[in-house]
């Protein structure tokens, strides 16, 4: 039967098994077979991998001062069982797929992994989230395996607030990696900075990083992930989270008081590719933009296109919630068809909106932010 066909009769036979299943297709809407829509109407066609949660930074918002329990080497998805997993994935209609961590650049065969995701048939777009320190060895590997977009973590220019925040990191570091991705190509090269009130960061220096090149910089909002494992949580606590649009006033206040214009909106065509949730400013004249993420202060999820495969082979519907289908066991036992009903078991489950929940059983390293 040829893939097509066999795909759809698949889901065919899973209606008919599940009567109460509500998600639905929609028709061709890019390259490859349908996308399909979840129980709440959104066209899921975004899969974030995450790739190992081990990292070379201990992140202060993103995991405990200790670090987490490393997964065991057979917990971890072996590089051929990602590749099954994101070819069964483009048979409910994925075409965008982000690969983070943990760090990701730390995964042997990680460039390989993107070359092959980007010449698998449905895949359009393969980016990644990093945080940068590999980048000067291997930007120019990726962009050559066909890796189209790179996020940057960075949160503060003052060396010894990133050294504070990462743990055990070096701001040059990061730096460099940001040089490498404009070097190697990578177009649009985005930062991402996540905001926490008790920090005092200097988020005016953040923002003119825009203006003489082309980065697109992006604020946060620091998200309660990892917070129900009590005293292995990150600390976050409400008062930290800067609202976006207060953010937004704060840097347009100290802009002019030194002499600078304030940030426009970008309006939608200003926006750099692969926008997604973020509302985009920028400084008149600049060669970049600066983007405010608020999944707090102004929900997106009835925006929400994505699902999210942990390292340890978990199939997880929403950031915010623990509830996840164990994809992982369904390959090695049930193959490729087995991988595929917990797509469309994933599609049934993901929520409507995670309603301001605090806390999730996994930190955001272990989950893939
Ligand atoms: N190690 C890579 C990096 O830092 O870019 C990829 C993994 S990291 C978990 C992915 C993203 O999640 C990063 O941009 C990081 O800043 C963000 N992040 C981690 N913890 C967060 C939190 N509690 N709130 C908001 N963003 C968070
Ligand atoms: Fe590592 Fe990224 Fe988490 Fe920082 S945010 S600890 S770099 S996974």
């Amino acid at each position: 039967m040829a893939k097509r066909d066999k795909s759809y009769a698949l889901r065919r036979l899973y209606l008919a098994k599940n009567e109460s299943s509500s998600y639905t297709e929609v028709s061709n809407i890019s390259k490859g077979e349908e996308a399909m829509k979840d129980s709440h109407g959104r066209v899921i066609d975004y899969l974030r991998i995450s790739l190992t949660d081990k990292c070379n930074f201990r992140c202060i918002y993103c995991m405990p001062a200790d670090g987490v329990q490393p997964m065991g080497h057979d917990e971890l998805l072996r590089i051929e069982e990602i590749e099954t997993i994101a070819r069964v994935a483009t048979r409910i209609g994925i075409r965008s797929v982000r690969l983070t961590g943990g760090e990701p650049l730390v995964r042997k065969g990680v460039v390989d992994l993107v070359a092959s995701l980007h010449d698998m048939d449905g895949i359009v777009n393969v980016s990644m989230t990093t945080n940068g320190v590999l980048l000067p060895d291997m930007a120019a590997d990726l962009k050559a395996a066909g890796l189209s977009r790179v996020n940057i973590s960075l949160d503060t220019l003052d060396p010894e607030q990133f050294t504070y925040i990462t743990r055990v990191g070096r701001l040059e570091s990061t730096l460099r990696g940001i040089d490498a991705a404009l070097e190697a190509g990578f177009n649009p090269v985005k930062i991402n900075a996540v905001t926490v009130r008790r920090l005092n960061q200097d988020f005016l220096a953040f923002a003119k990083l825009s203006i003489d090149r082309p980065l697109h910089v992006r604020f946060i909002e620091y998200m309660p992930v990892g917070e129900s494992t009590g005293s292995d949580g990150t600390g976050w606590d409400r008062s930290d989270v800067i609202p976006s649009e207060e953010l937004l006033g704060i840097i347009n206040e100290r802009a002019v008081a030194e002499g600078l214009p304030e940030l426009v909106s970008t309006g939608d065509d200003g926006k750099p590719i692969g926008w997604g949730p973020a509302r985009y400013y920028e400084f008149p004249g600049a060669k970049g933009t600066v983007g405010f993420i608020s999944p707090l202060s102004r929900h997106f999820c009835s925006q929400c296109n994505r699902l999210r495969l942990t390292a340890d082979g978990k199939l997880r519907p929403c950031l915010f919630s623990d509830r996840e289908i164990d994809v992982r066991s369904a390959l090695r036992k049930g193959g490729e068809d087995a991988v595929y009903d917990c797509f469309l078991e994933a599609l049934n489950m993901k929520p409507d909106d995670h309603h301001d929940k605090v806390g999730t059983e996994r930190n955001m390293s272990q989950i893939g932010g």
